[in-house]
């Protein structure tokens, strides 16, 4: 499930040992055709031992090269520029992504994205949260308190804070909700896009794309009247009520009781008709033997179309003749209908 779809940013195993200069352009390309740094937004910082790498400002993220980075220490010590010569200057996203390494721990990668997912998730939770419960893809968000991920029946909780005209005006609130939310691995930012900080490159990327999927189910389930922070059996309930409260669904069950309730009367009639038995005619005797008959005519055929004299009995249904056997004088032929 949380296998990482692209080899090439190096090992499936979360090492964090893979290059930054060749990490950090592949990721640039990667997240530029997903549609999450279009227009040179976003950011992406990575670590490996004291070096930081991190994108510089204003570039196209799909055409970042190797050299382009801004490599520092964590108190801010510079250790390489980009050439001269392509005029680069450090992100303003640099503080921000400072922070996240200094708020967690152990964290190899911090990646801000401006996904429209984000975006649109921050206006549907007009509050200072989201969450979500009951979701395979939680698996693959990590809680930094426990130190392990979190699992399918946790409910996740991000923290959104209000976005700012200016990125680097968003670096106190930013580390606040980390200081707040000591399990989370994302921030969201109203109207803006999201930061994720995870323990090595591949677990983050991992991340981005989970916490991406999951806004999406959720806006998704919003649509569809589903609460997301409901457990499934909840969830089955609030379906229940909804299609009940539905006024064309209502007409429709009703109308199916009146259909059903003429049907079983229906049914209870023939049920009775049934007990009356057959109707059947004995010609040639002048009474009726058995239960329940009736003589109903009592008389002569005529001899001149048939010439023949009636010795069977002749047994009628619903006003049918089903056999009538007749034996003709003068020939031995039977006939019958
Ligand atoms: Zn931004």
């Amino acid at each position: 499930m949380c296998a990482l779809p692209n080899a090439s940013y190096g090992s499936s195993t979360p090492t964090n040992e893979a290059n930054p200069r060749n990490v950090i352009p592949e990721a640039g390309r990667h997240f530029h055709s997903l549609g999450w740094m279009t227009g040179s937004g976003g950011a992406i910082g990575v670590r490996r031992g004291e070096e930081i790498y991190i994108t510089p400002s204003g570039v196209q993220k799909e055409l970042m090269e190797p050299e382009d980075l801004f490599v520092q220490t964590i108190d801010g010590k510079s250790i390489a520029t980009p050439p001269a010569f392509k005029k680069l200057t450090q992100s303003s996203c640099t503080p921000l992504i400072i922070n996240s390494f200094l708020k967690r721990k152990g964290a190899g990668a911090v990646v801000h994205a401006h996904n429209p997912n984000a975006v649109l998730i921050s206006l549907l939770y007009p509050g200072k949260e989201f969450r979500i419960t009951h979701q395979q893809m939680i698996k693959c968000t990590y809680n930094w308190k426990l130190g392990k991920n979190n699992k399918y029946f946790d409910e996740l909780v991000v923290p959104i804070v209000e976005g700012q005209p200016e990125e680097i005006d968003l670096a106190p609130y930013v580390a606040k909700a980390l200081e707040d939310y000591p399990d989370t691995s994302c921030v969201i930012i109203r109207r803006h896009g999201m930061y994720v900080v995870g323990p090595t490159w591949e677990k983050t990327k991992l991340m981005l794309e989970s916490f991406d999927y999951l806004f999406h189910i959720a806006m998704q389930m919003k649509l569809y009247g589903l609460d997301p922070t409901q457990p499934p059996t909840e969830s089955r309930e609030n379906s229940k009520r909804l299609l009940l409260d539905d006024p064309d669904v209502a007409t429709r069950f009703a109308q199916m009781e009146i259909t059903i309730q003429k049907l079983t009367q229906q049914l209870s009639q023939l049920e009775n008709n049934a007990g009356a038995g057959s109707t059947y005619v004995r010609w040639g005797r002048s009474l009726c033997s058995g239960d329940n008959t009736e003589l109903v005519y009592s008389g002569w055929e005529d001899p001149s179309v048939l010439e023949i004299t009636q010795n069977w009995c002749n047994q009628v249904y619903a006003g049918s003749i089903y056999i009538q056997e007749y034996e003709k004088w003068g020939y031995n032929n039977i006939i019958a209908t």
